[in-house]
C-alpha cells in the first residue's frame, strides 16, 4: 500500500472543538479532533485504488460545519481511542467505477470521506461520519474487524451475515429502517458483523429517536444496544453512558 501522489493541498485545519450543547464543561475540557485537509487524491488503501478530485467549493464550508460539529460530539478522550490522525474531504472517491461516501486506511490512521451535498444528503452525511468512526475504533481497539463472535451471537437464532458491505452498494441500502428484519438498523447491517455494528452506532447517533423506539419492541437490537453501551464504557468511562441506553 503506498500513498502514489497527493496532488493539491487546499488547506489543513489543527483545531480545538468544544461540546456546542454544553459550553461551560467543554471550556474545561477541549475535545482535541483529527487534523482535517480537503484535497484531491490518486491512491491505494487497503487494495483499492483511490481517486478523487478537490471537493466542490459551495460544499466545502457546510460540510466542515458539520464534520467538526459531529466529532465535537464525542466526550474527552473519545476520538484518541480512534487512533485517527488526520480527516481528508475529497470530491466523490470512486475506485474502479465504484462511488464511495469513505474509505479508512487503518494503516495510515487516515480516514477519507466524500463532501456530500448537505442540502440533500445531510442525514446521511452524519451517519457515514460516524459509521466511519466505528470502524477505526473496532479496527483500532480490536484489530479484527471480520469476527465478532459475541456480537453475532446477539442476532436471532438461524441468521447469517451476507457477503460483506462492498455486495450491498445500492442506494437506500444504509437508511434507517430498510431492513425490516428484527435485529438490524438498516439492509446494510445484515452484510457484515462489522458493518452491523457500524451501522447500529452510526444511526444511534443520527436517528436516536427511531433506534430507541425500535428496539424497545425488538429484544434483538436492545441487546446491541446494551453491547455497544458496555464497549464503549470499556473504551472510555462514561463514553457509553452517554448513549443513553
Ligand atoms: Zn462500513
Amino acid at each position: 500500500m503506498a500513498i502514489a501522489a497527493i496532488v493539491v493541498v487546499l488547506f489543513a485545519v489543527r483545531a480545538t472543538r468544544t461540546v456546542p450543547h454544553d459550553a461551560a464543561r467543554a471550556a474545561a475540557r477541549p475535545v482535541p479532533v483529527p487534523e482535517i485537509a480537503t484535497r484531491s487524491l490518486s491512491i491505494v488503501v487497503r487494495g483499492h485504488p483511490l481517486e478523487s478530485g478537490p471537493p466542490p467549493s459551495e460544499f466545502i464550508g457546510p460540510y466542515m460545519d458539520m464534520l467538526r460539529w459531529e466529532l465535537a460530539r464525542y466526550p474527552a478522550g473519545a476520538l484518541g481511542t480512534l487512533q485517527l490522525q488526520q480527516i481528508v474531504v475529497c470530491d466523490k472517491l470512486t475506485s474502479g467505477g465504484v462511488s464511495f461516501d469513505a474509505m479508512a486506511d487503518w494503516d495510515a490512521h487516515i480516514l477519507y470521506l466524500t463532501a456530500l451535498d448537505l442540502a440533500h444528503e445531510d442525514n446521511h452525511a452524519r451517519v457515514v461520519v460516524h459509521h466511519e468512526a466505528f470502524h477505526l475504533l473496532d479496527q483500532a481497539q480490536t484489530g479484527n474487524l471480520a469476527d465478532d463472535a459475541a456480537w453475532t451471537a446477539l442476532n436471532e437464532a438461524g441468521f447469517n451475515y451476507g457477503s460483506g458491505g462492498d455486495s450491498m452498494r445500492q442506494l437506500g441500502a444504509g437508511d434507517v429502517g430498510s431492513s425490516g428484519r428484527a435485529g438490524f438498523v438498516s439492509a446494510y447491517a445484515t452484510t457484515g458483523v462489522d458493518e452491523d455494528k457500524a451501522e447500529t452506532y452510526g444511526h444511534l447517533m443520527i436517528d436516536r429517536t427511531w433506534v430507541l423506539r425500535q428496539a424497545a419492541r425488538d429484544p434483538a437490537l436492545a441487546r446491541k444496544l446494551g453491547v455497544l453501551k458496555q464497549r464503549l464504557n470499556g473504551y472510555v468511562r462514561g463514553w457509553g453512558d452517554k448513549l443513553g441506553v
